[in-house]
């Protein structure tokens, strides 16, 4: 992993996702603002305007009145709320970086407690837990219990709420984790292949106060490809070879036997071999073993690009001491 050249320059940086929330931001940033100077740490709090069709914009430059260390970034259109995350992170100046709703469902005052235990466990990661939430059960937590049992189990990362976005990170991780499509969701398990301390804290749930929720039930049929995704990327991306590798083998080696088995039978009693299916499935085991494996060499090809394109090593260092 490349580190950025840069040390962080504040103690602090809270991104936030905004995508029409006019009527939230007008009591959320105060409140937040009122948690962060408690703290007594430099901060910065980054508004990334996703494209907003309200007042937010309007409604954010009047609160930065009151709150000078409020940025607003703004999106020229609708791109999402991981490509706000990942504008926020790549912008942020903080040694840790603070993800939340903007829509006031988390609770600021949940910060110094995440900070303490990040910072007592030395973890990179804490990952808020709605132990108690608010949403619908079946259109929501029910599909969530089950994504996060999937993702715990096939990234290796369990957690009991990858969908809270109250999360804390140490900004190596925020600075050099590779988002796209929802992917936001999972950071902990996409930055699990950088070797970081995770673990998990129980958070506040608050209801929405205006507006509604910007997603439905066609973003768990997405959650699920880009589980498959990044099951894979996890995975397999520095060895395809062994994915595809096997199964090209497996596929080869049942129809080679196959094939050998009707040679023989041709050449030892002298039957007609032409006409059986068998001959059929033979000849196609083969060249799928033949095509699987060809697959495994062309994504060693790609995996190496991928790699040096992104200027990614294969290890990465906690610390020189
Ligand atoms: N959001 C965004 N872009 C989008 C959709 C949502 O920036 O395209 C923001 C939204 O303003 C909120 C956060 O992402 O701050 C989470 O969205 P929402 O509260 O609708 O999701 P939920 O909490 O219901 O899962
Ligand atoms: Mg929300």
């Amino acid at each position: 992993m490349k580190e950025p050249v840069t040390a962080p320059e504040l103690a602090l940086s809270v991104v936030l996702p905004v995508y029409n929330e006019s009527g939230n931001l007008e009591t959320f940033i105060p409140e937040l603002s009122g948690v962060l100077r408690g703290l007594g740490r430099s901060y910065e709090i980054i508004a990334v305007d996703d494209g907003s069709t309200d007042a937010s914009v309007a409604t954010l430059r009047r609160l930065k009145e009151q709150e000078p260390r409020l940025r607003i970034i703004r999106f020229r259109r609708n791109f999402g709320q991981t490509a706000a995350f990942t504008a926020g992170f790549d912008l942020s100046r903080g040694e840790v970086v603070i993800t939340m709703d903007a829509d006031g469902q988390n609770d600021p005052a949940d910060i110094p407690r995440l900070l303490k235990i990040m910072e007592e466990g030395e973890y990179d990661i804490v990952s808020g837990w709605r132990q108690e939430r608010k949403e619908p059960f079946l259109s929501r937590r029910l599909p969530s219990m089950i994504a996060n049992r999937i993702i715990g189990h096939s990234t290796g990362v369990v957690l009991h709420d990858y969908g809270c976005s109250l999360k804390v990170y140490h900004w190596q991780v925020a600075k050099n984790v590779k988002l796209y499509g929802e992917l936001h969701r999972f950071i902990p398990a996409l930055a699990s292949e950088m070797g970081v301390r995770v673990t998990e804290a129980p958070v506040n749930d608050r209801p929405r106060r205006y507006g509604k929720s910007k997603y439905n039930l066609s973003k768990t049929v997405r959650v699920i490809l880009d589980l498959l995704t990044i099951t894979f990327l996890l995975n397999y991306v520095a060895r395809p070879m062994q994915f595809f590798g096997l199964a090209g083998l497996a596929s080869g080696s049942v129809g080679f036997a196959l094939g050998l088995y009707l040679t023989l039978l041709k050449l030892l009693t002298g039957v007609d071999i032409g006409d059986r299916p068998l001959l059929l499935l033979a000849i196609l085991l083969i060249i799928l073993g033949v095509l699987f494996v060809m697959m495994g060499l062309l994504g060693e090809l790609l995996s190496r690009t991928y790699f040096e394109v992104q200027g990614k090593t294969i290890y990465m260092i906690r610390a020189e001491e």
